[in-house]
């Protein structure tokens, strides 16, 4: 999009899939954030789309296609929220339109069309892709990075950390603990140590009886960085109890945890209460405001900033190595190629 005088005029964004984090930040992109505004929507189910920017986006029209809404004149930038596997298709075809795009976690289902994305960016010479790994944007994760970068707990050499569900549907299946769920620890982690992984195991503990035939439920997730960190993750996504996000860095001289969500807690009846949260969506909610604003105005700016293809891309070569070890039970080498110069 041309840049000049472009930062009074509200950036026209198009919406793929209108589900759950769709409809999310299709709302706050109309109520919460400032400078866009939502002019085209597509779902496969074209009612959906509808209702989702019904009425508060009298100028949204929607279209039958995810390929109509990149190609729309009047949309600037566009927003892939569908299903994972139909991500590299839109994105890729935003890239060949010359449009900035967001696109949810996953950038991809395989590492070859994360390749290919990447490919596409850099033929295009300059950056259109962020993905939305929000966590960075939380601001107790920075605390946590700003602590490790400051040297408060010295040379990092381990980080436990957890990623709890209440439950999951039946749809749900083992590899997606990966795929869907360990994919945001795969990315934050990275950047909080600033370092790659090498290698990754999965151990399967004790099943929950609330689990189905398709889904080990919990598992532990052991990760080995290029400095010698060692990574647990506990992936269990039907904890009952509530979503609850855990991640503890432990150094030579400290450790650095993640606080708890703040909560009003409750004296009564002999005991001390705060509630945990079920939501996801409440969890994040500050993080993935500033990540959708963060992306609203470097596109208006013509210069994205976020998490870029390559995080996308890494964070697929980490993920189909964990899935491989799922099923081998073995330690699983991870080997991330060298870094575009476009993304350094
Ligand atoms: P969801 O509720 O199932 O929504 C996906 C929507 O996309 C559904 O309405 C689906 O329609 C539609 N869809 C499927 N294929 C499509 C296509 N080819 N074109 C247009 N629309 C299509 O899932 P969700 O929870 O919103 O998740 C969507 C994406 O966001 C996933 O990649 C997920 O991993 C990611 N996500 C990220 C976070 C985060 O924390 N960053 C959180 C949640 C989700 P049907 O229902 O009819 O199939």
């Amino acid at each position: 999009m041309n840049t000049t005088n472009q930062h009074d005029k509200k950036l026209r964004i198009g919406v793929i899939g209108t589900g759950a984090i769709g409809v999310d930040h299709i709302r706050r992109c109309t109520h919460t954030l400032s400078g866009a505004e939502i002019v085209a929507v597509s779902d496969v189910n074209i009612d959906n789309a509808k209702k989702a920017v019904t009425p508060h986006n009298p100028n949204a029209k929607a279209y039958e296609s995810g390929h109509d809404v990149i190609n729309a004149e009047n949309v600037d930038a566009v927003m892939v929220t569908s299903w994972g596997p139909t991500h590299a298709e839109y994105v890729l075809s935003a890239i060949k339109a010359g449009k900035f795009v967001f696109c949810e976690k996953p950038l991809a289902t395989t590492i070859e069309d994360c390749d290919k994305i990447i490919q596409a960016e850099q033929a295009h010479g300059s950056r259109l892709v962020q993905v939305g790994f929000m966590r960075p944007y939380d601001k107790d994760y920075r605390a946590l990075r700003k602590m490790i970068v400051d040297g408060a707990i010295g040379t990092p050499l381990m980080v436990h950390a957890a990623h709890r569900n209440q439950n999951v549907g039946e749809n749900y299946v083992t590899s997606m603990a990966i795929f869907d769920t360990l994919i945001h620890e795969l990315d934050v982690l990275r950047w909080l140590l600033d370092d790659d992984y090498i290698s990754a195991q999965v151990i399967f503990p004790r099943q929950t009886s609330h689990t189905h035939a398709k889904l080990r439920d919990p598992q532990i997730v052991l990760l080995e960085t290029k400095s010698g960190v060692r990574i647990d993750v506990e992936v269990f996504v039907n904890c009952q109890y509530g979503y609850d996000i855990q991640c503890s860095v432990v150094g030579e001289k400290g450790i650095v945890s993640l606080p708890d969500p703040a909560a009003v807690a409750l004296r009564s009846d002999a005991k001390l209460c705060t509630p945990i949260l079920t939501d996801w969506k409440e969890r994040f909610i500050d993080a993935y405001d500033i990540e959708i604003q963060e992306f609203i105005d470097g596109c208006k700016t013509g210069k994205i900033k976020g998490p870029s293809s390559w995080n996308g891309y890494v964070a697929a070569v980490a993920a189909e190595a964990c899935v491989k070890a799922q099923e081998t039970q073995a330690i699983e080498a991870i080997s991330i190629p060298e870094r575009p110069a476009m993304y350094k």
